[in-house]
């Protein structure tokens, strides 16, 4: 089996200023009709998704996107937690991984996919992103996007996935498996930064 591999050059920053977690993005998606490039067309209250810059989904090569941001990560390897959440699969974190930017320390919570990706780099759509869904200790959410290339394959997203039930579910700790969320990180981490709001509620 082949799962994407990590792009060398693609991660991206997604910092709220506060965690804006009102869940209407009733009827998006991610196929054909309602994927992300639709989102503007779904709703009156999903405009913004076209004409808005700091609204999902935006490219990041565009202008209020920032290069060169200095980002730092201490995950730790730990046990492995999955969930198949409907949307999305996600992997729940113990506490003890962080990430530092901006001067302040978020801790790893949880890291959850969206195929295809919400946002595109220079107009160009990536197959996989994983969403890193950080908080500080009162609450500020930062959010680190990978975009993810097809390739070999990743042992980490290798984990999540053989994991994931086919169903939605609640989280489940794998026995006798464990993950380190820096397995998914690509070694050159160019990052984009920007101010934004959530399509995903549950964290
Ligand atoms: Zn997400």
């Amino acid at each position: 089996m082949t799962f994407p591999r990590i792009s060398g050059a693609l991660a991206v920053a997604l910092i709220a200023t506060s965690p804006v977690l009102a869940n209407h993005h009733k009827s998006f998606g991610y196929g054909a009709d309602n994927g992300s490039e639709k989102w503007g067309q779904l709703d009156d209250k999903y405009a913004l998704c076209e004409s808005g810059d700091m609204q999902s989904p935006i490219d990041l090569a565009g202008a209020n996107a920032i290069g060169n941001i200095v980002l730092t990560v201490n995950y730790q390897a730990g046990p492995l937690t999955v969930a198949n959440k409907g949307l999305t699969v996600q992997a729940d974190f113990a506490p003890g991984s962080t990430m530092t930017s901006g001067g302040m320390t978020f801790n790893l919570i949880q890291i959850h996919f969206h195929t295809p990706s919400e946002h595109a780099i220079s107009g160009k759509r990536y197959p996989l992103t994983g969403h890193f869904v950080h908080a500080t200790e009162d609450g500020k959410l930062g959010v680190l996007g990978v975009m993810f290339e097809e390739g070999a394959a990743n042992a980490e997203l290798a984990k999540i996935l053989s994991a994931a039930p086919e169903e939605k579910s609640d989280p489940a700790m794998v026995t006798g498996q464990s993950i380190d969320p820096n397995g998914l990180l690509p070694a050159d981490r160019s990052v984009y930064r920007y101010m934004g709001s959530l399509t995903t509620l549950d964290l």
